[in-house]
């Protein structure tokens, strides 16, 4: 199961959330004055990241879930439940592997069991990997992202668009025909042909749809 795209996907939140801070802190030193945009994409398009720092944080994330976050979850799948026992089977940095524990529990798809050794006095941990929980937010976040799909879909088909020939704005109708088909640059707004916009907005749609499907079957096969 850890091998499907959507599992990978909700998994990246994790990685995506440590980005997302670090451009913030980054939009926050350039413009003081602005407000600090929120979501990954929306501080890539406010910084005018370069595509190199772009591929970077996208390679960053997917080697990340990939390399450390999967074996980690792997090892308390197998039944493994202190972070030294997973950092010597995972061959991953101890510091690493609790850090990765903890934002498992922000998520809720990790927990843990506090107990004291009588003789040392010490505390030991026992994490253990909320499989149902996993399965129950990919499945949310799939109709989610549906439903934001068939809204998109929905506006396009009943919509004519028209946009500024220099990529300013793009206009519903009603929207246009309010500022006289012009564009605040002066240009004539140009009618523009969404066919290909709906293809792929059906395309996304359908391939949701299908992880979805293939993830759940597989879980029934279990
Ligand atoms: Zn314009």
């Amino acid at each position: 199961m850890l091998n499907n795209p959507l599992v990978k996907k909700s998994l990246s939140k994790i990685v995506e959330k440590e980005h997302e801070e670090n451009l913030k802190r980054r939009f926050k030193e350039y413009y003081p004055d602005d407000e600090t945009p929120e979501g990954i994409d929306n501080l890539i398009r406010a910084l005018n990241l370069p595509k190199e720092d772009i591929e970077y944080i996208a390679n960053d994330i997917q080697e990340t879930v990939e390399k450390t976050i999967i074996p980690i979850i792997k090892a308390l799948m197998d039944g493994i439940e202190t972070d030294e026992d997973i950092a010597e089977k995972t061959k991953i940095k101890l510091n690493i592997v609790r850090k990765i524990l903890y934002k498992l529990y922000d998520l809720k798809i990790a927990n843990y069991k506090r107990s004291k050794d009588p003789e040392t006095q010490w505390f030991t941990y026992s994490w253990k990997f909320d499989e149902e929980e996993l399965i129950r937010q990919i499945n949310a976040e799939g109709e989610e992202e549906l439903n934001e799909l068939n809204e998109d879909l929905k506006n396009e088909e009943n919509n004519m668009f028209f946009v500024c020939p220099l990529g300013h704005v793009r206009y519903n109708f009603d929207e246009a025909s309010d500022e006289e088909f012009l564009c605040v640059c002066g240009e004539e707004l140009q009618f523009q042909d969404n066919t290909d916009r709906i293809k792929q907005i059906k395309k996304d749609i359908k391939l949701i749809k299908s992880d979805l499907n293939s993830f759940n079957k597989k879980l029934k096969k279990k």
